[in-house]
């Protein structure tokens, strides 16, 4: 046994020394733009408003492939919202597709004015010449269109009154966004980029000015798209500078108040995940979601000095593997281990592995349901296998069938009363009864382990103690054998005890894979470095 196992470090030794002695690193560019999805899919809004919190007025314009801003006009007002170009009404200081008679409406037909302007301000010099004129982008070249009518009849009867010779009607178009003051209705501009360009606003008018800009009441860095995916709605993206939006993560993803070690963990894992899944969701036009999909993010509302801190002191550090970005998944708590990523997803990758965790359990109590309990009955379990395709009959037992080396459920069975066995294993063991981690016993029903003729149960052999004939011990396996009288061995199986209730006892939450935030609050508390936090969780990773 031995002997193996020094064959197996000379082989490890003999690769490690034929390796190049420094795999070099992947370049990230210097605090990329990145875009974050904040409506979107049946998300999406009719209406978006914008006010200014620090600096003032808008630039309209679009960001090409490159993630650059190419600026096409500008306003003063500091609060105006964006409309999908259909029928709008504007009442009581909001926008909504619903006409009621105090509303002012704001329609989606025009009359286009003769000619085209090389500039904005040609076109907004046109204008300004006329009530109601606005200027329009029509992919690449100005117009002026005149009014916002409800109907094209409308449209015409103010053509034919103002005599616009030359003119047309302008109806609603898939791909148009308007530009209004937010509280008169006045249209602003109109952007219509086909398929290929989305409406983008940069906030501020001063380059020296960092901007914050409040959207539905958050305040966010950076500038915002408007995209009519397939003439629907508008999905609003921010596009903001990546350690702006780390600074918009960690208030959500941990608490602005954390110890700052933590925070500078989350913020390292959070920016490498970030680069990781850029275009994550591409078909929507964007990089990441703002939810648990990908990473909670508000903008800078839940920020302090204390969280913008951890982000500054982290500028651009990211975790590598080998020269490459490792994938630093996060999740709330392990309660006592966290795991490799192979046993719960199909991938095995050699920097998430399951890990033996002694420091989160110390802040424990700071944690709501750290310890949790879920109790089902028999027919229950029958009812969740039968919407899961299993045409099982009654559950007569019910037990963890494999752990993991550090103490996770790897698989769980179910015994039917026809002795048949139906078994699940990794991520299913968690997600089938949807439970918080894949950390914990069963206990009841028929899943005990009787030690003696008097009706002692055990619920688990976890933790037991076998004695051999030398009087040596050892921690029983997942699958002890126990020797008769007669001196046949068979493997020990659960008794019977008749009970119709199971109780699913485990502690954690979340999916188990890399770091845990609540092991790294306690690590940080403990007095260790965010380094020291990210080597724990993630094995034999570099940070730079
Ligand atoms: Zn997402």
């Amino acid at each position: 046994m031995h002997g193996k196992i020094r064959q197996i470090v000379t082989c490890v030794l003999l690769l490690m020394a034929l390796a190049p002695a420094a795999a070099q690193a992947t370049a990230v560019p210097d605090n990329p733009t990145v875009r974050i999805g904040l409506y979107f899919g049946d998300g999406a809004l009719p209406s978006a408003n914008l006010e200014n919190s620090t600096g003032s007025g808008y630039r309209f314009g679009y960001f090409d492939a490159d993630r650059d801003f190419h600026q096409l006009g500008t306003t003063d007002d500091t609060q105006i919202t964006m409309l999908k170009n259909k029928n709008m009404y504007l009442s009581g200081g909001a926008y909504s597709e619903t006409p009621s008679p105090s509303a002012v409406a704001v329609g989606c037909y025009h009359i286009q004015l003769p000619g085209s302007y090389a500039t904005y301000a040609g076109a907004r010099t046109a204008a300004n010449a006329r009530s109601g004129a606005f200027p329009v982008w029509i992919s690449g070249a100005y117009s002026v269109r005149v009014g916002a009518y409800t109907s094209k009849e409308a449209a015409q009867a103010a053509q034919a009154a103002l005599n616009l010779s030359g003119s047309t009607i302008a109806g609603p178009g898939d791909d148009v966004v308007t530009v209004a003051n937010t509280r008169t209705g006045e249209v602003l501009f109109q952007f219509d980029g086909g398929s290929s360009a989305a409406l983008a606003i940069q906030p501020g008018l001063d380059d020296a000015v960092k901007t914050t800009t409040w959207f539905k009441g958050y305040r966010y860095y950076g500038a915002f798209q408007y995209r009519r995916l397939d003439g629907g709605n508008l999905t609003v993206v921010n596009f903001v500078l990546l350690e702006d939006y780390i600074k918009g993560i960690l208030p959500y993803e941990m608490g602005s108040s954390w110890p700052l070690e933590a925070l500078k963990a989350q913020a390292v894992c959070a920016r490498t995940y970030t680069v990781m899944n850029l275009g994550k969701h591409d078909t929507y036009g964007f990089d990441l979601c703002n939810t648990t999909d990908c990473q909670v993010y508000h903008g800078v509302n839940g920020a302090n000095s204390n969280s913008d801190r951890a982000v500054e002191e982290t500028k651009g550090v990211y975790v590598w593997y080998h020269g490459e970005l490792a994938q630093t998944f996060y999740f709330s708590c392990d309660g006592g281990g966290t795991e490799s990523c192979g046993n719960v997803w199909n991938e095995d990758i050699p920097y998430l592995k399951g890990v033996s965790d002694p420091y989160e359990a110390s802040v424990s109590s700071k944690i709501s349901q750290y310890h949790w309990t879920v109790t089902y009955t028999a027919s229950e379990l029958k009812s969740i296998l039968q919407k899961n395709s299993c045409a099982c009959a009654d559950i007569v037992n019910f037990y963890v069938s494999q752990r993991t080396d550090t103490g996770n459920v790897y698989s769980i069975a179910f015994e039917d009363s026809n002795g048949k066995t139906y078994t699940f294993s990794k991520q299913q063991v968690r997600n089938l009864l949807g439970l918080r981690s894949a950390r914990y016993e069963i206990g009841g029903g028929n899943s005990g382990y009787y030690v003696d003729g008097m009706g002692t149960k055990l619920d688990t052999v976890s933790g037991l103690y076998a004695i051999n004939g030398s009087g040596n011990t050892a921690v029983i396996g997942e699958a002890p054998y126990v020797v008769t009288g007669t001196g046949e061995s068979q493997i020990l199986t659960p008794g019977a005890s008749g009970k119709d209730t199971y109780t699913v006892s485990g502690s954690g939450w979340g999916h188990l894979i890399g770091m845990s935030q609540w092991g790294a609050y306690a690590m940080a508390s403990q007095g260790k470095t965010y380094d020291q936090i990210l080597t724990f969780y993630f094995t034999g990773i570099t940070i730079q």
